[in-house]
């Protein structure tokens, strides 16, 4: 039996390997990967050794990472521009000038995280293994050019459509870009969207009709849509799934209203809102 005195940190076991067999490493999971690339890896990596057209497929893998990469870089790019324009903001009123606002795009990106459940606890009691939880329903939006994220919290009894239905679909998705874009001027007359490359969420009529009635109404001059290629669509509101995430297993969640204020509390420069408490969002 392993006595207790004679255990060592996780932390230590790692760094004996890190000292001594620096070359074995562990292989991580690759997530910016598509169908398209795990094809052509099996093909190139684990097809047969006389397929001829392994060279090609090689090739083919290149240029669609390229393509990937390029689409990853220009988003960078456009973000950090729309920064260093914000920078310009006036500080007493936050909006821009006139002159300035005609060239001002605001960057923004959303997509929707996969669903959490309440009650959450760390320690989950037995007795809740038998019921059936509340599904929360996020869907998060990254103020690129601001540094802010806004987290959206729906619900089985509140979302759109009757009995927990038609919680992401295009309805949802613009019922919470309206509640932000609402709330969110600074004077900039151009917009820049990222999204999810899905025809259910972002690529639809619904949106683009929604788009055009903005220019319509005068609320912009030009509006981009951009969708990263399907599969290599990391961007920023990943990072802040992740982080509301790790939040969400390290505490214990009873209510959707107190999922609303830790995260809040706890994600920097971070909104978030509760369909129940916003009589604006529709
Ligand atoms: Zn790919």
């Amino acid at each position: 039996m392993v006595q207790s005195s004679n255990a060592v940190k996780e932390r230590s076991i790692y760094n004996i390997w890190d000292k001594y067999a620096p070359h074995i490493k562990i292989r991580r999971a690759h997530t910016d990967m598509c169908t398209v690339c795990d094809k052509l890896i099996s093909r190139i990596y684990r097809g047969p050794r006389d397929d001829t057209g392994k060279q090609a497929a090689k090739a083919q893998w290149e240029a669609h990472l390229q393509h990937a990469a390029e689409q990853g870089a220009r988003y960078k790019e456009r973000v950090l521009m729309s920064k260093l324009q914000y920078q310009n903001l006036d500080p007493a009123t936050k909006t821009f000038s006139p002159i300035d606002g005609q060239s001002a795009v605001r960057v923004i990106s959303f997509d929707f995280a996969q669903s959490v459940e309440v009650p959450h606890h760390t320690d989950q009691a037995g007795a809740i293994y038998f019921k059936t939880p509340l599904a929360i329903h996020v869907f998060g939006l990254v103020d690129e050019s601001n540094s802010l994220a806004y987290y959206f919290f729906t619900n089985e009894t509140n979302c759109i459509g009757p009995d927990g239905t038609s919680s992401h679909g295009p309805n949802d998705v613009l019922s919470m870009l309206d509640f932000f874009l609402k709330q969110s001027d600074n004077g900039e007359r151009n917009l820049c969207i990222y999204a999810d490359n899905c025809t259910g969420q972002n690529k639809n009529r619904f949106t683009m009709g929604y788009l055009a009635h903005l220019i319509k109404t005068g609320r912009h001059d030009t509006i981009q849509m951009h969708f990263l290629p399907p599969g290599h669509t990391k961007f920023s509101p990943d990072t802040f799934f992740g982080l509301l995430k790790r939040i969400f297993r390290r505490f214990s969640i009873d209510l959707p209203a107190e999922m609303k204020t830790e995260i809040a509390s706890k994600v920097a420069s971070s909104h978030t809102f509760d369909k129940d408490d916003e009589p604006e969002w529709i």
